[in-house]
């Protein structure tokens, strides 16, 4: 059958990171028979211009008929002056609120020919590879009552309500345990359990989910913990799985361990794994229209586009492996080339394609 891809662009550098992206794609469906009917819409300030809206009402069925949502970026200074409503980075928003996309995973994979960019000790991170499932669409950024109040002495409260219905802990678990199985079967869930009422119900959620997933072993961190660990030994993480608030945190944290933002790929996905999958970064308007954006985030955002929503294991681990080859090779973009020479973004991606093609007559 063939698989339902939506794919929208966006502004800035996101034309040419998903032009070099679709290559790719097609070079699958030439070589390895992968079948893909593709539909592009316009999002972000380019559904603006078109339409007069950052999320157009054809965008958004487009992407409620897809299987799949392959994202660029969005953004950019000429849209910075229109009212908040009609700003690029509401499409991206509403149209992540209107799909339920309630799971959000970020992986921090680094590549051990690029030890050099983290900021730890090259021993630490090589071979680097972890997935964070941090829960999108409930906790304390979406919690009521929350506002500024006065008190009875004049002086001004901040205050904010952290809830967690059991629904969205056991829905959030699900699918870490699910990405648990396709990865090395070990998750830890990160909480505040020793402090925090939540946490607690979280921590008895999450083991009661776990009973149904006997293969994956799991095991709970205090937030503090976890995010010490994270710099003292990140090796030791396998997947993570956290409130909206603490993934928030330790996502970056994660992030930064890789080096590279120009190589960080990620996804939000809903119940069923459908997904929207893109760049973690945005629509660098400094370098667009150059020629000079690292596609590889978006190369690697379809790699788990494959893995998670379409299940084509095979075909996602052969994108990752044309990726390592790459880099083998010394092809860098100059966001990871350092003082070394560096290729365009079309290069990269044409380097990739024919890393897969050379795999396919193997
Ligand atoms: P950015 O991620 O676009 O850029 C930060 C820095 O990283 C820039 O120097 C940029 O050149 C560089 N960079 C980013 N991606 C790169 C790549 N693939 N290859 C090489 N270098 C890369 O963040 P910003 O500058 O803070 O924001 C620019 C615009 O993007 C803003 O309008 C912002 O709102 C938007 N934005 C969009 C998203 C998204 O689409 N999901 C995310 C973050 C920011």
């Amino acid at each position: 059958m063939s698989a339902k891809i939506a794919v929208l662009a966006g502004d800035g550098i996101g034309q040419e990171i998903i032009a070099a992206t679709l290559g790719v794609l097609e070079c699958l469906q030439q070589e390895f028979g992968f079948a893909a009917e593709l539909e592009h819409a316009a999002i972000g300030g380019a559904g603006y211009d078109a339409y007069g809206q950052p999320l157009p009402e054809q965008t958004l069925a487009v992407c409620q008929q897809a299987d799949a949502i392959l994202f660029g970026a969005i953004g950019g200074p000429q849209y910075d002056g229109l009212e908040r409503d009609l700003r690029p980075e509401k499409g991206l928003l509403k149209l992540r609120s209107s799909l339920s996309l309630f799971a959000n995973l970020r992986p921090a994979i680094l590549y051990p020919q690029l030890a050099d960019a983290s900021s730890l000790k090259s021993e630490l991170v090589a071979g680097l590879d972890l997935m964070i499932v941090r829960e999108l669409t409930g906790g304390i950024y979406f919690g009521e009552p929350r506002g500024i109040r006065v008190l009875e002495n004049g002086e001004r409260q901040g205050f904010n309500t952290l809830v967690y219905a059991e629904h969205e802990i056991e829905r959030i678990a699900r699918s870490a345990f699910d990405i648990a199985m396709l990865r090395e079967r070990r998750l830890c869930s990160v909480d505040k359990a020793n402090v925090l009422e939540v946490s607690e119900l979280w921590r008895e959620v999450v083991s009661r989910v776990g009973l149904d997933y006997p293969e994956v072993e799991l095991n709970h961190m205090y937030v503090d913990n976890a995010s010490m660990q994270l710099v003292r030994a990140p090796r030791q993480f396998d997947v993570m799985v956290t409130s909206n608030l603490f993934g928030d945190i330790l996502s970056d944290t994660a992030a930064m361990l890789t080096g590279s933002i120009g190589m960080l790929p990620s996804a939000s996905l809903d119940a069923n794994a459908r997904g929207m999958y893109e760049p973690v970064h945005g629509s660098a308007p400094d370098i667009a229209g150059k020629n000079l954006a690292n596609p590889l985030a978006t190369i690697l955002s379809l790699a788990m586009l494959l893995r998670y929503s379409l299940r084509e294991l095979e075909l996602a681990e052969r994108i990752e492996t044309a990726v390592g080859e790459v880099l083998d090779r010394g092809i860098r973009t100059a966001d990871i080339a350092g003082a070394a020479a560096s290729v365009g973004t079309s290069e990269m991606g044409m380097a990739v394609v024919t890393a897969l093609r050379s795999a396919a007559s193997r």
